[in-house]
Parts: structure tokens; C-alpha cells; sequence
């Protein structure tokens, strides 16, 4: 069997994925979250495996949650080689991503202050965030940091809101919602995942869409939900101009707005400085607290105890 893609990116996300139900499902070191892991890794497993069984030849998974540690690798088809925590580039957070073709998305969600399942772009504390007087989600952005490696983004999946934002930046992307509004007791996860999966094979006859790439100037406006203190000392830090609880900054193009963004959520200028040593950290964090899910896991029983061949499975994982 062939496909038109061998090797595809799949960046995976927890707020839309079957597991993630409130915001402590999506915060670190709670039994929600380590719940929340499981269902998000058996979301994209079933989807990884469907790839391989329909003759794509290679699947890197991008863990793109919080720490960047939240899929157990153990409970993922082993041909597919799971990136977990961050890298400062070429593309940011993500680092490499070689020869991938074109890229899914599952598990995210809708844009910051929009309408849409724990909606925000990048943090919780932007209360709002548009760009060119539109929202921004991060599927634009996440897309345009691939184009210049001709990445081309075929599958979307999140809560409808999410969809239809996708749809909206990036023409013809293929898309498949989760819709929450139920809540989980009336969810029928094995249904809703195997429309997952059919979307996500359908999306490998694709052909329609291209690499996201929209063309500057981008003026940026910036609510910070910490009030105005908080926000003048963020843009006093990086030069940004500011009016109250809001920062506006403006770039040439989408890769400029996008490293400035990520300056602002989460850096300084001296964590910029030592920014090696500093992911090194970040990521051990990320990759103590899943140690930490997966035996909370095991210990409710929703995983089996350690077997010697699990050891090894859970050693293989990348950071
Ligand atoms: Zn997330």
C-alpha cells in the first residue's frame, strides 16, 4: 500500500482529546491530568496505528501539552517515534521536523476568548488575543513555523469552535470535532474515536491544501488576564507597547509574532540567555511528572504493574 504522504506529523494536544473533561485535567500533577494523559495517548495511538496499516511509512508524534510530557510511549504502536518536551528550534518547540510532509493536529482546541472547550492561545493568563483584529489560534501559528519546511497541515481535530477556526485560516484542512457539551458520562469514546480515525485517513487523500503561510505585517493585541501591572512589567520587559491590562506588538511577519508571543508566555530575557540549561530543567520536570501519572495509573489500576518489557518501553521514550 501506498500513500501520497510517508511521513507524517501528528501534533497532539490534551483539551480536546477524550481524556481532558476541566481545567485540572489539563494542569500538572493531578489525578484528573493523569487520566487525561491515558485517553490522549489511546486517542492518537488508534490514529498512529491506522496510519502504518494504511502504508504510511513514518509518524513522529509531537507531545505539545504543557511540559511537552504527557503521552505514555508505552501504550503507543513502536513504529512511531514519540517527541516529548521542547526544543528552541528551527522550529520552535517542536525542533526538527525532517522530512514529515504534512501534519495532523488532534486534541486541541479553540482560540483565546473565544466560545469553545477551555478555549486560549498559548497560556491561560492571555484573556484575549487578536491579531489583525482576529483571533489568533495556535493551529495558525503551529502551521506557519512548518511551512518553511513544506510541511502542509491536512487534519484538524478539537471542539467544534476549534474546527471551525481551523477551517477558517486554513482552506480545505480536514477536520473532525469533539463535541463535550454532554459531558463525559454520555460520551461514547470508542464511537467518537474511530470517526477520529476514519477522519484522520480520509485527511491522506488531501490534496486540496498547502502550506500555511500569511503574509505580514501582523499587529498583535494582548489582554493579559493578570490585570495592568502584570502587563506593563511583561512589555516593559521586552520593549512592547501597553495600555492597561493590554500589550500590542507588532512584526514583520508570522515567525516574529510567534517568537515574540512565546517571549512573552513564557520567558525573560535571562532565560532566553540560558535557554539550553533551562529546557533541560523544564523537561526533566515534565518527564518526572509523567513518571510520577504513570504510577498514580498503575496504582488505580487503569495500568497494568510493571513488567521488565514495560521498563524497557517506558526507557525508550525521547527527550
Ligand atoms: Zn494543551
Amino acid at each position: 500500500m501506498t500513500t501520497r504522504f510517508d511521513h507524517i506529523l501528528i501534533i497532539a494536544d490534551i483539551e480536546g482529546s477524550s481524556g481532558c473533561w476541566n481545567y485540572r485535567a489539563s494542569s500538572f500533577l493531578t489525578q484528573e491530568w493523569g487520566l487525561a494523559c491515558l485517553g490522549m495517548t489511546l486517542d492518537v495511538n488508534a490514529v498512529v496505528t491506522a496510519l502504518f496499516d494504511a502504508g504510511v511509512r513514518q509518524v513522529t508524534v509531537k507531545d505539545f501539552h504543557r511540559t511537552g510530557y504527557n503521552l505514555l510511549p508505552e501504550l503507543v504502536d513502536s513504529r512511531a517515534q514519540i517527541v516529548s518536551g521542547y526544543r528552541s528550534g528551527p522550529v520552535p518547540g517542536l525542533g526538527d521536523p525532517g522530512d514529515a510532509q504534512a501534519v495532523m493536529f488532534l486534541g486541541m482546541h479553540a482560540a483565546a476568548g473565544t466560545e469553545g472547550f477551555m478555549a486560549h492561545t498559548l497560556t491561560s493568563r492571555i484573556m484575549w488575543l487578536e491579531v489583525n483584529k482576529k483571533p489568533l489560534a495556535e493551529v495558525e501559528l503551529f502551521s506557519a513555523s512548518l511551512a518553511p519546511h513544506s510541511v502542509t497541515p491536512i487534519f484538524f481535530s478539537g471542539c467544534p469552535t476549534a474546527c471551525a477556526q481551523a477551517r477558517a485560516v486554513i482552506k480545505k484542512i480536514d477536520s473532525y470535532p469533539i463535541d463535550k457539551s454532554a459531558g463525559p458520562e454520555l460520551f461514547d469514546v470508542d464511537s467518537w474515536r474511530s470517526g477520529l480515525v476514519s477522519g484522520a485517513l480520509n485527511s491522506l487523500n488531501n490534496v486540496a491544501t498547502e502550506p500555511y503561510t500569511p503574509s505580514g505585517p501582523f499587529k498583535a493585541e494582548v489582554t493579559w488576564r493578570g490585570g495592568d501591572i502584570a502587563a506593563q512589567n511583561l512589555a516593559r520587559r521586552w520593549g512592547f507597547d501597553q495600555d492597561g491590562a493590554r500589550i500590542f506588538i507588532e512584526a514583520a511577519d508570522i515567525h516574529e509574532l510567534y517568537r515574540d508571543l512565546i517571549r512573552l508566555c513564557y520567558l525573560t530575557p535571562l532565560t532566553v540567555r540560558i535557554l539550553p540549561f533551562g529546557l533541560f530543567f523544564y523537561n526533566l520536570t515534565g518527564r518526572l511528572g509523567l513518571a510520577w501519572a504513570r504510577q498514580r495509573l498503575k496504582k488505580d489500576k487503569y495500568l497494568p504493574q510493571t513488567t521488565r518489557r514495560t521498563q524497557k518501553i517506558e526507557n525508550r521514550q525521547s527527550n
